[in-house]
């Protein structure tokens, strides 16, 4: 997968006016697991909560545990015209070599059954689609594209909008936990890394009218 920022927002809802041309498109895309994605991490991954939650289950660990041992908790503050949202989320942990904890010697993915959801759906993934910067550094690394399958412009705006779905599910779980993830997860989270703040100028690409802490 290509190294990703936690991105708010959901350029997919308008369809794919807001995409990379490639995207409009189709695209052939076969993952030759070839690693080199995986090896040269640029930062850490995001997680949803139920790659935590599948993540730990399949290493046998309890989710507090698996958080302490290769988690880093974030804050994303969000300025929002007048308004600041904390969006609470939780990254894997990229050693300062760029290679994920979870790529064999082999250079497969160990976690491959279950591995987090940006991993698994990339590089169809909005914080891709919406820059053509992203889209080029994507295609010079990755051999899988261009070759293989061809998924039409509907089929990756049908991924674009699982994204999003993704990522509204987790903050109305917790925003119904009282906007704590600790609460969701059942952990113990402390001291946040503040990742950055975003100003927001398109209304359309808003984040839901929420805020976690
Ligand atoms: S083919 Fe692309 S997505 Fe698959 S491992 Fe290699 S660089 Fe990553
Ligand atoms: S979890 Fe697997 S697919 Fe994702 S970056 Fe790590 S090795 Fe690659």
């Amino acid at each position: 997968m290509i190294p990703a920022p936690q991105e708010l927002g959901t350029p997919a809802r308008g369809g794919l006016s807001d995409t990379v041309t490639a995207f409009k498109d189709g695209v052939r895309f076969r993952c030759t697991r070839c690693g080199a994605c995986c090896a040269s991490l640029g930062r850490d991954l995001p997680l949803l909560i139920d790659d935590v939650r599948r993540l730990a289950r399949h290493l046998s660990m309890t989710v507090p545990a698996f958080v302490r041992r290769y988690c880093v908790y974030t804050v994303d503050v969000v300025r929002d015209g007048d308004r600041t949202i904390r969006i609470p989320s939780l990254h894997l942990r990229v050693p300062p070599s760029g290679r994920c904890v979870f790529l064999a010697d082999s250079n497969e993915c160990s976690v491959q059954d279950v591995k987090p959801f940006i991993c698994a759906n990339s590089p169809f993934m909005r914080y891709v689609a919406v820059s053509r910067e992203r889209w080029h550094a994507a295609v010079s690394m990755c051999p899988g594209i261009g070759i293989g399958r061809f998924h039409s412009g509907r089929a990756i705006e049908r991924l674009l909008r699982q994204d999003d779905a993704a990522e509204r599910r987790d903050v109305g779980r917790i925003l119904a936990a009282g906007g704590s993830l600790a609460r969701v997860l059942g952990v113990r989270l402390t001291k946040p890394v503040i990742r950055r703040t975003i100003r927001r100028t398109n209304a359309r690409r808003s984040s839901p009218r929420v805020a976690c802490r």
